[in-house]
């Protein structure tokens, strides 16, 4: 019986242990990086046969909507030009060259996805990308500040020539004006 005992803790307590210190300490690194939400989220999608699921997603979905529901894009850009620190000179040039850098981020992540397959990656990986999508926007909202158009324009206008293009049944093919 002893030996049965042994065996359970080594195959079955231990590894249930590490697995939920390591589901748990990713979830608080989570929620410090990103916020309660993320943590709820997390939550929901590593402990899949909670009950509780349907209830905890509500609730990251509502504390989301009533953090950043309103949030509009010109509300971002504005923010996004309190913490831009770039020399006069660079305008135009350094959030051109972050844009590239960040979309390469973005690449890179979704390049490992694809190499080593989704099972390999950490519970958090789409938060992660969506991380790196957030520091791709930071530099659109830069650059539109340095040519002085509100990204609400540029998010407007590129809404409306899609539109367009689904209508004249263009939205597959290349060229700028179709
Ligand atoms: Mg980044």
């Amino acid at each position: 019986m002893t030996h049965h005992y042994g065996y359970s803790i080594k195959r079955g307590v231990l590894p249930f242990i590490k697995d939920t210190w390591y589901r748990l300490s990713t979830a608080i690194r989570c929620s410090i990086e990103n916020g309660y939400a993320d943590l709820m989220l997390l939550t929901m999608k590593t402990w899949r046969h909670l009950t509780v699921e349907k209830q905890i997603k509500q609730h990251a979905d509502t504390w989301l909507k009533e953090k950043y529901g309103m949030l509009t894009f010109d509300d971002y850009q504005t923010s996004a030009k309190g913490t831009a620190i770039y020399p006069k000179q660079y305008r135009l040039m350094y959030p051109a060259l972050g844009l590239a850098g960040e979309a390469g981020e973005v690449a890179n992540k979704i390049k490992k996805i694809v190499r080593d397959g989704e099972g390999k990656m950490p519970p958090d990986w789409k938060e992660q990308v969506a991380s790196e999508i957030g520091d791709v926007l930071w530099y659109c909202a830069a650059l539109a500040s340095d040519l002085d158009i509100p990204l609400s324009k540029i998010a407007g206008q590129n809404k409306t020539k899609l539109e367009n293009r689904q209508k004249n049944d263009t939205l597959q093919g290349s060229g700028d004006n179709r």
